[in-house]
């Protein structure tokens, strides 16, 4: 190891911080051929949480022995070959389920550990990656799908998110963090990298340096989710495109150094922001980098919600791209190389996964469009999709995931086709569906967020899943969480609940009223 670790004599550091010293996170890699050609049996009880790193979680129930894998995708950008692979092992191995996240990046469900090495070989050849995707490490970098075709990007990202991820990637001395770490660089206008919920964001900016007006970014920093949600604060800099992978490295080693390590709840980086505040968390990061300028002018004119549904014109003259509705973020092996032939065919063979657990297909030429768009796949995968299933974002819910208590992905599908079949809107509402208070599904963000609880039923014989319902989120001018409603509501009236909320905001709003705007 390159560097001290500052907390190794800490005597009250929790359990999985004393797992860490003993085995680091990366480690897991090495031994994972092992346990392939072993089986899993072979793999000891306290190696589980250690394939994280590797990207892998052991689906519900554990012992099954099934694994759910997280390929990172940096800005969401796969070329055609990466998605054609991505569909292949979805298939062959994966029962078919192809997920899009919340940060872009693909997941698959029930993988053997027999089929990792022959996985991970098949990601290898094409450039991709699940290292770091889980863990207490940095995670997939959620940047601009539209990077480099953009015309409403400052600058073209992708070079400089690129080099962050490969400093990162396999990088031993950033393996054992607090906790996870999360990555935003974008140069939108729009913000749909989501700069306020993530640990570290670069956001556009301008400023004027020696007479020269220079493009460059903002910095936020301490922002996440999760049962305590914070948002990332400003801090006063002004960040040259050449500076960000330095300024990573120092945020992130301020972390690494000085971030809390004996209660795991308070381990992410939000919490050490909270405490220093932005001026002295400024003193700490310029102890790294050197001096850096104060804040320019923010390029930030709204906040688009990841969303780009239809055609739209590109930087570059005669070419577009096509948004389109992937529900609920999930799509077969088939449809994904539908998408990669239509996109090869009639684009360049990119497809681009946004935030919003949706798609875009870049590149098409103007004469090109109208052939595309006759595509039968886009009967399902919609340029232009209704209200609710538009909008739909959900988690991976108890069908996988370990910590679940509810249902989520199915259900947030048929109540937003439900709802689009009982009321017409002319504007789009978000709704964000979680399992638990863990919020992979972005709950605070949404107009709606809906998150799953266990209560009593109505008999009192047993629990049901039941849901709380918090209206008014977004990221808008810095963004708010949304609000609690009072009480919960039972999985099974969720849908006619939504129903009279929705038919009532329908009843009252002006014409292009949104749900909620402050
Ligand atoms: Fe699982 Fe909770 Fe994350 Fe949903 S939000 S995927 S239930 S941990």
């Amino acid at each position: 190891m390159a560097y001290v670790k500052k907390w190794e004599h800490d005597e009250k550091l929790n359990e999985t911080e004393k797992e860490k010293l003993e085995y680091d996170g990366l480690e897991i890699l090495k031994d994972i051929p092992t346990y392939a050609a072993g089986g899993f049996e072979s793999i000891p009880k306290e190696r589980w949480a250690m394939f994280k790193w590797a990207g892998l979680y052991l689906q519900k129930p554990k012992e099954d022995g099934y694994f759910m894998m997280r390929v990172n995708v940096p800005s969401g950008i796969l070329t055609y070959e990466q998605a054609v692979t991505l569909a292949h092992i979805a298939r062959d191995y994966g029962r078919d389920v192809f997920d899009i996240t919340t940060r872009q990046a693909v997941q698959f469900h029930w993988l053997r550990i027999e089929e990792i090495p022959d996985i991970f070989d098949r990601l290898e050849k094409v450039g991709l990656s699940s290292t770091g995707a889980c863990g207490d490490i940095t995670r997939n970098i959620m940047g601009n799908p539209l990077a480099g075709i953009d015309p409403h990007e400052t600058f073209d990202t992708r070079p400089i998110v690129e080099k962050v991820y490969q400093f990162f990637q396999n990088n031993e001395d950033f393996s054992n963090l607090p906790r996870k770490f999360k990555m935003s660089i974008s140069s939108n206008v729009h913000n749909p990298g989501h700069a306020e919920i993530n640990d570290i964001a670069f956001v556009p900016a301008m400023k004027e340096i020696d007479g020269e007006r220079v493009t460059g970014f903002h910095l936020k920093v301490g922002g996440g989710l999760s049962a305590r949600p914070f948002l990332a604060e400003e801090l006063d800099v002004f960040v040259r495109p050449e500076e960000v992978l330095d300024v990573s490295i120092a945020v992130t080693t301020i972390f690494r150094d000085y971030g809390y390590r004996q209660k795991r709840t308070r381990a992410r980086l939000k919490f050490l922001m909270a405490d220093w505040g932005p001026e002295v968390f400024k003193e700490k990061l310029l102890a790294y980098t050197g001096p850096l300028p104060t804040r320019g002018e923010s390029q930030l004119v709204g906040w688009n919600a990841g969303y780009f549904y239809g055609v739209h014109a590109q930087k570059q003259a005669g070419l577009n791209y096509v948004g389109l509705n992937v529900p609920v973020g999930r799509l077969s092996a088939d449809e994904v190389l539908e998408l990669a032939r239509i996109s090869r065919q009639y684009g360049n063979g990119e497809l681009r996964n946004c935030n919003s657990q949706n798609l875009l297909i870049p590149h098409v030429p103007d004469e090109k469009v109208e052939g595309l768009l006759k595509e039968s796949i886009f009967d399902r995968i919609r340029t232009n999709p209704p209200k609710f299933i538009g909008y739909a974002v959900s988690c991976t819910g108890i069908e996988y995931c370990n910590l679940a208590l509810t249902e989520t992905k199915e259900r947030m599908r048929r109540i937003a086709d439900y709802l689009d079949q009982e009321i017409n809107l002319d504007v789009p509402v978000r709704m964000h569906m979680v399992g638990c208070p863990n919020s992979c599904g972005q709950r605070q963000i949404a107009d709606i967020g809906l998150q799953g609880i266990k209560m009593k039923s109505k008999e009192k014989n047993g629990m049901v899943e039941a849901f709380e319902i918090y209206v008014g989120g977004t990221l808008q001018d810095g963004g708010k969480f949304n609000e609690k409603l009072k009480g919960k509501i039972d999985g099974d009236y969720l849908p006619d609940v939504l129903r009279e909320l929705l038919q009532y905001f329908k009843d009252h709003k002006e014409s292009e009223e949104t749900f909620f705007a402050f």
